[in-house]
């Protein structure tokens, strides 16, 4: 939702961005057309995290790469490739918000060491939730896995670039399941060709779906999901009657429950 097209809507009172990312929309220029904008922050935070988790383990014990050679018919107990232990490990969190910090909780079920970088989150967050605040560069050298949780903004987007992934340990893994842009795609694909790190877990790509010569497909130390990681049976179920409860509150007049630019409230008479 471009400004050209929010500045077309001239009957517009609301837009609903059907997820939690509202970097497709250009909010400043819906604010100053007194558009609400809407988003849906909290129905599938669980989903996620089990999602980044679920490739954290897929690279730790190496599903897929077994799921294939026995597809392929060689039945190996003891596989050619380095499976990992797992407890006692460093996981990285970087944006320690609601998704974050279900990783968080998930990993240390798991019995991992885990360390953040947030600078938005104060000190006593980062002690209720037990995980040591770091900074960007520490995080990025201590983790044997790094998990990426912010939104995409101006500040964070290719955050992961050439110089942050050469901070990563070669036997490290970093699993994305934010936005595409977070990582520098192509100093990702170098970093993986020349081992500076030993894999990567990816639910969004820079562009999506991905060209089919994307040297991403083809590695095997790669575990891709299509952008999946909100999806669940539940979450599906409580989408449709949760977007036009929205919708339907700006409408009527009322606050909806999580409004993305404040500053039209007045404008548009929520109460
Ligand atoms: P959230 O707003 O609760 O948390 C984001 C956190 O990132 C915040 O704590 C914020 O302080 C932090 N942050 C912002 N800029 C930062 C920076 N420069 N460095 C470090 N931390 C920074 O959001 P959430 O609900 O946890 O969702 C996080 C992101 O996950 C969303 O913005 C969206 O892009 C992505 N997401 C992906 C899927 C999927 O299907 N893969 C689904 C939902 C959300």
């Amino acid at each position: 939702m471009t400004r050209r097209v929010l500045e077309s809507l001239t009957q517009c009172k609301v837009v609903l961005r059907t997820g939690v990312g509202y970097d497709v929309i250009d909010v400043e220029a819906a604010t100053e057309q007194g558009i609400a904008v809407i988003n849906i922050p909290d129905l599938w935070t669980r989903e996620v995290a089990n999602q980044a988790m679920s490739l954290l383990l897929a690279l730790n014990r190496r599903v897929v790469n077994l799921h294939s050679d026995i597809r392929s018919s060689t039945w190996t107990p003891r596989p050619p490739y380095d499976v990992g232990s797992l407890h006692g490990e460093t996981i990285g969190i970087l944006g320690l918000g609601r998704i974050g910090s279900a990783m968080a909780q998930r990993a240390k079920g798991f019995e991992l060491n885990v360390i953040a970088y947030d600078p938005y989150i104060s000190d006593e967050v980062f002690a209720e939730r037990g995980v040591t605040r770091v900074s960007f560069d520490e995080m990025m050298s201590q983790s044997d896995y790094i998990s990426l949780h912010t939104p995409l903004t101006d500040e964070t987007r290719h955050i992961i670039n050439e110089n942050a992934l050469r901070l990563m340990k070669p036997n490290a893994y970093l699993i994305n399941t934010s936005r595409g842009p977070v990582v520098e795609e192509a100093a990702l694909i170098k970093a993986l060709q020349e081992g500076w790190l030993a894999g990567a877990g990816l639910d969004v790509l820079e562009k999506e779906p991905p060209a089919s010569d994307n040297p991403l497909l083809s590695m095997d130390n790669v575990v891709l999901s299509p952008h999946s990681g909100h999806t669940s049976v539940l979450s599906l179920q409580l989408r449709t009657g949760r977007y036009g409860e929205e919708v339907a509150a700006v409408l009527d007049g009322r606050m909806p429950r999580n409004l993305v630019n404040p500053q039209v409230r007045e404008h548009l008479h929520l109460v």
